[in-house]
């Protein structure tokens, strides 16, 4: 089992989106091959794979072609049924498992978990009817969301008031929701921890993020935090990877309010949008370091070697004037090669890097807004 795969072998991705092909980027620079599998025929990430699966996730011919001709089999998207990891899990190897997938599908099994692990979620309740509306007890504004397949924001409402709680219910189609406080937010950050089969782990530098309409607009490291959150964060991160005796790349979302406490927000069991800066910043990419993980290889060093900020670039400003970026010696681009732009879709981000991230963030601020004008 804690065999090791070398260069040559083929990697498989559950998920043909931009980490999909992030992933493919640095697996194929590393001589390793890559198998994507995706509904979709024009999936950023099948586009550059070796080999694309067309198919659905859930299609038994295409995940036994998956197994029969993988080495290792990974994900990018949470929302990949856990039965459909498990039936390639019976002939090939798969990592993350199944369960922590599972894990990390529904908010209240993921903050359950998170609690048992020793993290602190952000008081919430579990709502299922109406009536539980109507009797729950919380302090407002809150937040409530669907346990199930939200992202980006999507999925939830703040609730100003206990009044508002029925009609937001109903506003999200009266499935499973978790209403959480609304926290006070001093910051958000994020921890992209690594872990090999060998329980060898470790963290990528803490991410400040700054999200805009619930997604994420820049992220900023070193984050602005005392060193004492700093290894809080950490050391929750890698707890909750020992207690997923999880292989991969593991995201950690966390709130940090007022007093400085530190919150679990989620988890995401893939590499994540903030980790995107460790492309141009860091000795070993997050999509280096899935690679490494997947295969059994240790963790590559995680050292940042520049402060960086990153901004996501959305389809809401699409016909960017590329000069205006590519005249920036010290930004690099990354584009998702998505053709049709969509509002709040992720269409690429840029990593500015600079002595120090104050630095950065001004020349972050003015060629977003030149973007935006
Ligand atoms: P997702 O990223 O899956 O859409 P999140 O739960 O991370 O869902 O929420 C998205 C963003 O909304 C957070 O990053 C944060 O900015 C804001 N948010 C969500 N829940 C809360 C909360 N309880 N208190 C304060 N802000 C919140
Ligand atoms: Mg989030």
């Amino acid at each position: 089992m804690n065999k090791k795969i070398y260069p040559g072998a083929m990697l498989g991705v559950l998920g043909g989106g931009q980490l999909g092909r992030m992933f493919c980027v640095a697996a194929r620079s590393m001589g390793y091959h890559v198998m994507v599998m995706d509904p979709d025929e024009h999936s950023p990430a099948g586009r550059i794979a070796d080999v694309h699966v067309q198919a659905d996730y859930q299609d038994k011919d295409a995940l036994n072609k998956m197994a029969q001709q993988c080495d290792v089999i990974t994900t990018e998207f949470e929302n990949i049924p856990a039965d459909s990891l498990r039936l390639l899990a019976q002939t090939t190897v798969v990592y993350p498992a199944a369960q922590a997938l599972e894990i990390a599908q529904d908010r209240e099994v993921e903050k359950r978990f998170a609690k048992d692990a020793g993290l602190t979620p952000v008081p919430y309740a579990v709502l299922a009817t109406d009536a539980d509306c109507e009797n729950v007890t919380m302090s407002y504004p809150a937040v409530l969301k669907s346990t199930r397949l939200g992202y980006d924001g999507k999925g939830q409402r703040v609730v100003a008031s206990r009044n508002d709680l029925l009609s937001a219910y109903a506003a999200l189609g009266k499935v499973a929701c978790v209403l959480e406080k609304q926290i006070n937010l001093r910051c958000e950050v994020s921890v992209i921890v690594a872990r090999n089969h060998d329980g060898e782990m470790r963290c990528f530098p803490v991410s400040e993020n700054q999200h805009r309409n619930g997604v994420l607009h820049v992220g900023i490291v070193p984050a602005r935090i005392s060193s004492d959150i700093v290894q809080q964060a950490k050391s929750l991160a890698c707890k909750l990877a020992e207690a997923l005796e999880y292989v991969g790349i593991l995201a950690v979302e966390f709130f940090i309010d007022e007093n400085d406490e530190l919150y679990f927000n989620e988890m995401a069991p893939r590499p994540h949008n903030s980790g995107h800066y460790t492309k141009d910043a860091c000795v070993t990419s997050q999509f280096e370091q899935q690679v490494r993980m997947i295969c059994g290889l240790t963790p590559g060093d995680t050292r940042l070697l520049s402060p960086v900020v990153m901004v996501n670039m959305l389809g809401d400003l699409w016909q960017p004037d590329w000069l205006n970026i590519l005249q920036e010696s010290n930004i690099k681009l990354h584009l998702y090669g998505k053709t049709e732009a969509r509002a709040g879709r992720k269409m690429g981000h840029f990593n500015v890097l600079d002595t120090d991230v104050e630095a950065a963030l001004k020349t972050a601020r003015k060629v977003f807004e030149r973007l935006s004008a």
